[in-house]
């Protein structure tokens, strides 16, 4: 279990305590699109706010690079937590996020209510990390919990610098709820264990592919990174994607499976169309003979009947990456299969985030796993086997 100090193990009744949460929703024209992370920040609120602290909320939203640019204001975010948690969130709207309008609102706080400070990377000093905003957070409050797992894998003055500067801090439920989910099945799995990787980008997820070979029994690789293990294995991908670069490294993933007794499954047939549209026409090749002019879009059907199956008999699995373009539906089956595999199991089933977060919710198989990570980058750093510097920042218990 985590030895670090959890909101349980603290007193905060009278006490200012500062959460940093994970509010970075999606905003169509002011609009949030999927609420999620709203709604996983719930339980630390409610506890601190149960319990009279003074509870003052901080978050990131987007890339507003140290501006304050009103598209990425916080404002949506109040008025949603607001209706979510059935009482009033006082909304700090203040382009330094702890100016005077954020003080004053603060100094205006009774115990068991709650405000919300504007997007702390209005601050360019932020990301970088740098003292002076990491005090100026810190100053607002007497305890300090971080509760954005998304956000973990960045050291940034809202997920670590802060740590430094107040005199107690500790993990939010989310938090603690994400890496007993993630730790667990990758240290400690029920097995047979099954992990699933897509996604475009072998670049990407090379430090997970080496780590997960040291801990599974199967790996399965879908989505167009599975074009470069195509490559490796002698095969032509036509206009599929294709990493030339990480050809030699996905031969030595292979031969490293075969060392460690991983059954290694790749895809055996492949939907390819001319072109990059949903209604183009498609035919279903070999995924080591594709042709000339051809790319692939998706795995084909007997690939998803062989994923299907492994994954019928696994006891954890964990999935990060669409085996296919699912943003277009007629390539979304693939992605689809293995979303109903795991949804039909009596097993535990972890989605990593990001982009299979969004295609399991989409597709409507959300509620049939076990746990679907808040997030996507911070997730992968956790199966790369990396420390979280937002996690290592926290008092021990
Ligand atoms: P990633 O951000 O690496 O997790 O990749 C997610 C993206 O990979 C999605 O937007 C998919 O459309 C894309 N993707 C999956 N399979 C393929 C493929 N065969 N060809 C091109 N893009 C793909």
């Amino acid at each position: 279990m985590l030895s670090k100090k959890s909101v349980e193990d603290l007193q905060v009744k009278g006490k200012k305590v500062l959460v940093r949460c994970d509010f970075n929703v999606p905003l169509q024209e002011g609009v949030i699109t999927d609420e999620n992370r709203i709604v996983a920040a719930l339980p630390t609120i409610e506890k601190l706010v149960a319990e009279g602290a003074k509870v003052i909320l901080c978050s990131h939203m987007g890339k507003p690079k140290g501006e304050a640019k009103p598209e990425l204001s916080l404002a949506p975010v109040a008025v949603r937590l607001s209706e979510k948690l059935g009482k009033a969130v006082v909304f700090a709207n203040d382009d330094e996020v702890v100016g005077a309008e954020a003080k004053a609102a603060v100094a205006a706080m009774n115990d068991g209510d709650v405000v919300l400070l504007q997007n702390t990377r209005y601050r360019k000093e932020e990301t970088k990390n740098e003292e002076a905003f990491s005090k100026e957070l810190a100053s607002l409050a007497e305890i300090f919990v971080n509760d954005a797992f998304g956000t973990s894998h960045r050291a940034h003055c809202s997920t670590v610098g802060v740590t430094e500067f107040v005199s107690e801090s500790a993990v939010g439920y989310l938090m603690e709820k994400e890496i007993a989910f993630l730790g667990n099945a990758v240290n400690n799995p029920e097995r047979p264990f099954v992990a699933i990787l897509g996604g475009s980008k072998v670049s990407d997820k090379i430090a997970v592919i080496n780590n997960l070979l040291e801990k599974v029994d199967t790996l399965i690789i879908g989505g167009g990174m599975a074009y470069t293990f195509a490559v490796a294995q002698g095969g032509t991908v036509g206009d599929s994607l294709l990493e030339m670069d990480k050809v030699d490294y996905a031969k030595e993933m292979i031969a490293k499976a075969k060392e460690k007794g991983v059954n290694l499954l790749l895809p055996v047939d492949t939907v390819v169309i001319q072109g990059f549209s949903n209604d183009a026409e498609s035919q279903i090749v070999s995924t080591l003979e594709i042709p000339d002019g051809w790319g692939g879009l998706d795995i084909g059907p007997k690939t998803r009947e062989i994923f299907a199956d492994a994954i019928k008999g696994a006891k954890t699995v964990i999935w990060n990456g669409p085996m296919g373009v699912f943003e277009f539906s007629n390539f979304a089956h693939g992605t689809e299969a293995v979303a109903i595999a795991m949804a039909e199991i009596d097993a535990t089933t972890i989605i990593g985030g990001g982009d299979s977060a969004a295609a399991v919710n989409i597709l409507g198989y959300g509620d049939k796993m076990t746990h679907i990570s808040t997030g996507g980058g911070a997730s992968l750093e956790f199966l790369e086997g990396k420390e979280l510097p937002g996690v290592a920042a926290v008092q021990d218990k």
